[in-house]
């Protein structure tokens, strides 16, 4: 049984990210046919950012939904991976708890607030313990993998390969990279906005919380990144 960290790999990105979105891009505003448009276009990427940039700022964000992002994750809690599975236009693979026997005693998460407290720290550990014993007693007792699980809790590591297209994943970093955002997907989606950056540098100014885009904060109460709509 052992605490665990998070690893995010981007597994997957298409080489010509932007010759993709910007002949999306001109295809609705060209008389050019988009085969043309594609084997002709500029090779200024100042100018090609210029354009992507003010259609996306127009709201047109089918122009990047052509450009899929795969990611390989691991070790992320099942209370993590519940809340991005929300997401109805991500694709999911994650490691079956029916198939997949938790090896002995199983690995977890630790909120780093529980962390922080010595005692309670000390108790959420003899907790797993406890937990680690009753499934392993239960799987020696002929229970299946996929009824014993069912006392594994929301710390229990899981992995996973998501894909998501770009105009998802800006929809996923508007949403939680909001500090209202629970702070394990938070992180999570942080790394991952961080992949794509790295390839990508002009997506940062998207990749950013709900109130960059918004220019106010829509929560009850803010954080003091942005005030709230009315001050
Ligand atoms: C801070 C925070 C707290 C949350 N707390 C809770 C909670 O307490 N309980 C709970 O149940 N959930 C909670 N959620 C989850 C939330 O309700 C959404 O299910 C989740 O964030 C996915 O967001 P989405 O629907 O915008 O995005 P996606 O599913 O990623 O969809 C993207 C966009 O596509 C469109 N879309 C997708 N599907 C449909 C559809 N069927 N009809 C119309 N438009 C659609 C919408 O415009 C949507 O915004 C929370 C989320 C956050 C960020």
């Amino acid at each position: 049984m052992a605490k665990k960290e998070m690893e995010v790999k981007l597994i997957s990105i298409p080489e010509n990210l932007l010759d993709v979105v910007y002949t999306a891009c001109r295809t609705c505003y060209s008389a050019d046919g988009a085969v043309e448009i594609y084997e002709n276009h500029t090779n200024d990427k100042d100018k090609m950012l210029s354009l992507i940039k003010k259609v996306i700022s127009s709201g047109h964000y089918s122009t990047i939904e052509h450009i899929q992002l795969t990611f390989a994750i691991n070790n992320v809690s099942r209370a993590a991976t519940h809340q991005l599975v929300r997401h109805r236009h991500m694709s999911f693979s994650q490691k079956s708890q029916r198939y997949v026997r938790e090896k002995g005693e199983f690995d977890f998460i630790v909120p780093p607030a529980i962390e922080a407290n010595k005692e309670l720290y000390e108790k959420f550990k003899n907790h797993m313990e406890q937990t680690a014993n009753l499934y392993q007693e239960f799987l020696q007792s002929g229970i299946k993998g996929e009824d014993a699980r069912s006392i594994l809790p929301n710390a229990t590591v899981s992995s996973l390969v998501t894909s998501l297209n770009l105009r998802e994943l800006i929809h996923l970093a508007n949403l939680r990279l909001c500090t209202r955002a629970q702070l394990e997907i938070r992180m999570l989606v942080k790394k991952m906005c961080a992949l794509v950056e790295e390839k990508e540098p002009w997506l940062a100014e998207h990749l950013v919380p709900k109130c960059e885009r918004l220019g106010y904060c829509d929560e009850d109460n803010s954080c003091g990144r942005m005030k709230t709509k009315n001050g």
